[in-house]
């Protein structure tokens, strides 16, 4: 199991309604609710995202496929909107996705490029099945530390904040093994794959103690 960012998407909220910020691996924006529901509207919605990242998915999908086909198609656009209704008392979520080019297109390519739609992969994602996984952290309370050491780093692992989500478990198998004793082995590959893996531990749990001052010297 890899996840598909390196670092995760981090938002933050606090008290002014709802003004959330959003950092992503560029840059960071601004997402808000409507005024109509308490907000300032002063970024786009988690609705108006969802639907902004299924379209901008589809137009990059289709655009890859069009210059590979060498189709003269210039401009196309999406309007995506959706509504909501119960069906057999299960919530169910319609979204419609318009698609037009002011291009002549045959029937043909009208047929390919809806189906090319189809398959982009925020729409595989939404028509699929996910799976939202949540967890929790506080500050908590420290109090016991574990090391295990390769001569260069120890991984330090503090048990009370350990939420036992298995990321370093699922993306690093050979260091960090539930089922062995000890857990971790930082024989088991190399110093800067721990590192890395290390930072990915989202509660704190996890941490680096450097053990060789020329690995990083005088930081712990
Ligand atoms: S990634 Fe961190 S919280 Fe998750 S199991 Fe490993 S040490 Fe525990």
């Amino acid at each position: 199991m890899e996840y598909k960012f390196e670092k995760a998407i981090h938002g933050t909220i606090g008290n002014e309604k709802y003004t959330c910020t959003m950092q992503w691996r560029n840059g960071t924006f601004i997402a808000d609710e409507p005024k109509k529901s308490g907000g300032k509207d002063r970024g786009p919605d988690p609705y108006t995202l969802l639907l902004s990242s299924l379209a901008s998915c589809t137009l990059i999908t289709l655009r890859m496929y069009i210059d590979r086909k060498e189709w003269d198609i210039k401009e196309i656009t999406v309007n995506a909107n959706m509504y909501q209704e119960t069906r057999n008392e299960e919530l169910v979520t319609i979204i419609d996705r318009d698609i037009r080019t002011e291009d002549k297109i045959t029937e043909e390519q009208r047929k390919r490029l809806v189906e090319i739609a189809r398959a982009c992969p925020i729409s595989r994602l939404l028509e699929g099945k996910t799976e939202v996984r949540t967890f929790i952290y506080d500050e908590g309370q420290e109090a016991k530390q574990l090391y295990y050491g390769n001569g260069e780093i120890s991984v330090k692992w503090k048990p009370e904040l350990c939420r036992h989500a298995a990321r370093c478990v699922g993306q690093l198998p050979q260091v960090f093994n539930s089922k062995a004793k000890p857990w971790v082995d930082a024989h088991a590959a190399t110093t800067q794959q721990i590192i890395e893996q290390v930072g990915r531990c989202p509660s704190g749990a996890l941490g680096i103690r450097y053990d060789n001052l020329q690995v990083k010297p005088g930081i712990e």
